[in-house]
Order: structure tokens, then sequence, then C-alpha cells
């Protein structure tokens, strides 16, 4: 690479050259970030350079960071929820311009697929969602001061001053929404709100419960009450949760320490006489999605599976069941929606002051105290914290 050419991120007019920026890399497994400079690429063909405004920490972040062999990445910078503002485009982009503020989102929107053109799926299948350590191309764009390539994460990469990402992965932003509550629209909590609005389309008067009352647990929660949920149960082995989670509509709960020899699913089954009408597994245990399954009505009780478990985990069901109870069971990634035209709707309810995005933000830090936002996700003290890039 060429080090006359390239531009100091203080500096303007950097369209086409690389620039030199700072950025926290994950470097080795489960120790903090290190801040340090880095170099970024120019976009290539249908990319956009973005500055990063501000960026929350969500759990897989953390998940990533703590991955040991074979299926760590170092060194890498990690970071997926953010608002930007483009700073200059590759070659074939249409629709964004430098100057545009935008939301980077993880899950690719190409519009043109036989899935994006659908209202059924929002799995893209020219740009397949997949947790790359490359942009579509095969490619980083980052390198180190030694000119070692530094690994991209969910086609996003934000703990750094500025990225680069495919335009499957960015929509605009048109509003006057805060930028440190924009960017918790980029996952965490557009995945739970999503997750009850798009993909199981909660009913007004219906029974939701929800296993897990972390940040995603709460999000759904959250988009219940949206929906006119008129019960939400959470469930936790945490009783301490129960105070945080009425804020978010939470009305029963039901400590899974505290059942006796019963089993969760059967205190469901006898709290909504019969089982509930929408269950979310949002910790990523198969055991709890069998729970789930379990105490969601025979007939049109829908099961959403949300949490990640671990690679090679089965669920077991009975087959006659299956056949008997009439249930359905469904994954949902990045709650169902479409992050070109889902998100903007998520951005006006807010506006409008019907979704409500201000009690997710715990804490706000600036960038160089980026690890105290691990510190505090780790010790349960946080839901987000945003992290400013210029403060
Ligand atoms: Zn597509
Ligand atoms: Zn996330």
């Amino acid at each position: 690479m060429d080090r006359a050419n390239i531009v100091e991120s203080s500096k303007s007019s950097a369209a086409g050259k690389p620039i030199r920026c700072r950025a926290a890399v994950a470097r080795k497994a489960g120790e903090p970030l290190v801040m340090e400079e880095v170099i970024v690429a120019p976009p290539k063909f249908e990319e956009v350079r973005i500055k990063i405004i501000c960026t929350s920490l969500c759990h897989s972040d953390v998940t990533y960071l703590k991955l040991k062999d074979p299926s760590a990445c170092f060194p890498r910078i990690l970071g997926h929820e953010a608002v930007g503002v483009v700073e200059s485009v590759g070659e074939g982009v249409t629709g964004f311009r430098e100057g545009d503020t935008v939301i980077p989102i993880f899950v690719p929107e190409c519009e043109e697929c036989r899935d994006c053109k659908s209202k059924k799926s929002n799995l893209c299948s020219k740009f397949a969602f997949k947790i790359s350590p490359w942009l579509h191309d095969g490619t980083s764009r980052f390198t180190d001061l030694k000119g070692q390539t530094l690994y991209h994460f969910m086609f996003v990469s934000s703990f750094v001053e500025y990225t680069v990402v495919h335009v499957a992965n960015v929509i605009k932003l048109d509003s006057p929404i805060p930028p440190n509550r924009a960017c918790l629209l980029s996952c965490g909590v557009s995945t739970g709100v999503g997750s009850a609005w798009r993909s199981a389309n909660v009913e007004e008067g219906s029974t939701v419960a929800i296993f897990g009352l972390g940040s995603i647990g709460l999000a759904v929660a959250e988009g219940a009450r949206l929906c006119g949920a008129a019960k939400i149960i959470g469930i936790d082995l945490n009783p301490e949760k129960f105070e945080i989670a009425k804020a978010f509509g939470v009305t029963d709960f039901v400590d899974s320490r505290g059942c006796g020899d019963k089993r969760v699913s059967q205190i469901i089954n006898e709290m909504t006489s019969g089982g509930a009408d929408y269950c979310f597994e949002c910790v990523g245990k198969a055991f709890l999605v069998e729970e789930a399954y379990a105490c969601c009505r025979k007939g049109w009780g829908k099961t959403i599976v949300m949490g990640v478990d671990k690679p090679d985990s089965m669920l077991t069901f009975s087959s006659a069941e299956v056949l008997i109870q009439g249930k359905t069971i469904m994954g949902s990634v990045f709650g169902g929606l479409k992050p070109k035209s889902d998100i903007p709707i998520l951005i006006k309810r807010y506006m409008d002051k019907e979704l409500e995005l201000d009690k997710f933000v715990t804490h706000e830090v600036s960038f160089e105290d980026i690890n105290k936002a691990f510190d505090l996700l780790l010790e349960g003290k946080s839901l987000r914290c945003v992290i400013w890039m210029d403060k």
C-alpha cells in the first residue's frame, strides 16, 4: 500500500483513498479490546464507507470476543449496532451518497432475489446471512499499521471510526431520531420487537410467554406490549429481573428455580389454562425450546426460537404429539424484519411515542472507554450501552 496516499481521519475528501483512524480491535479471545490505529480501504463495488457516529454493544459482540479455537477469528473489529454518515461510495452504488445518515444492519437485503421480493421472508439468497470474517466478496477492508489483515464482523464492524459496508447491509435514515436511539435498531431491540410483531404476529388480547429476560427477551415484551398482548409472562432464573421487566410490559413472572417438582411448562400451562398463544425462547438452550413448545397452546400456539445454542445441539419431539397438537415452531432471524422497509416503520413508531427505545439505554460511554461497556454487560448491569465515537 502506498503510505503517502493514506489520509488522516481528521482530514476531508479521502474518497478513493485509504483512511487512517482509531479502532478498538479484538486481538485475543476474552481479552479487552485494544485501541489502535488502523487503515480502512476505500469502498469497492456496491459498498459505502461510513463514519460511525455512535455504536452500541450487543451480546453477540461479547460471545464472539470470548470464542476460542477453532471457531475463533482474531484480530477482528467487532460491533454491529450503529449509526453513521456515508463518507464515500464505491462504484455501482445508487441510492446512497456522501453525507447520508445511515444504519448498518447485519441482515443483508438485496431487494432483487426471490426471497427479498417475497413478503414471507427476510433471508436474502443473493447475500446469505452468516457470521463471516469478510465482506460479501470474501475480502477485508481493514489492515493494522503492520499490514496485517483485520477481520470483519457480521458485515458491519462498527468499533472503528470508519467502516466499509455493502449497500445490501445499509438503510438510509430520513428521520430526526437521535443516533443513540437509532443505533439500537441495528440488531437487538429490532430482533425482539420484530419477533413479536412480524414473526409471531401477536394479536391484541393474546397471552405471551418469554423464556429469558435479557435485552432480547425485554424487547420481545416491548413488541408484545405494542401488539396489545393482554398477558406477558416472563420466565427467568433471576427473580430480580421481574422489577425491571415490568417497565417493558411483563405482567407475570415465573422463577424457573422456584418451580418445585413441576416443570416450567406445566406452570405456564396452568397460568394460561392450556398454554400461551405465543412462546419465545431467548436464551439459546435446546431444552428451553422444548419447554416453550410444551406450553404453547394446541391448535394455534406458536413457538419462536431466537436464542443461539451450540451448533451441534438437537431438538427432540414426539412426532405423534407434533401431529396431534397442531402447534407451530419457527426460527426468527432479526425478528423476521425486512431491514429496508420495516426499520423505517419502527423509527416512526418511536417518533410517534409508541415504541419505547429510551428505557433500553442504561449507559453511555466514549470510544476510549469501550471496554467499560463490555464490563457492564458482563456484570449484568446494562441492557444497552451506547458508545460515542466523538465524545
Ligand atoms: Zn435478496
Ligand atoms: Zn446483535
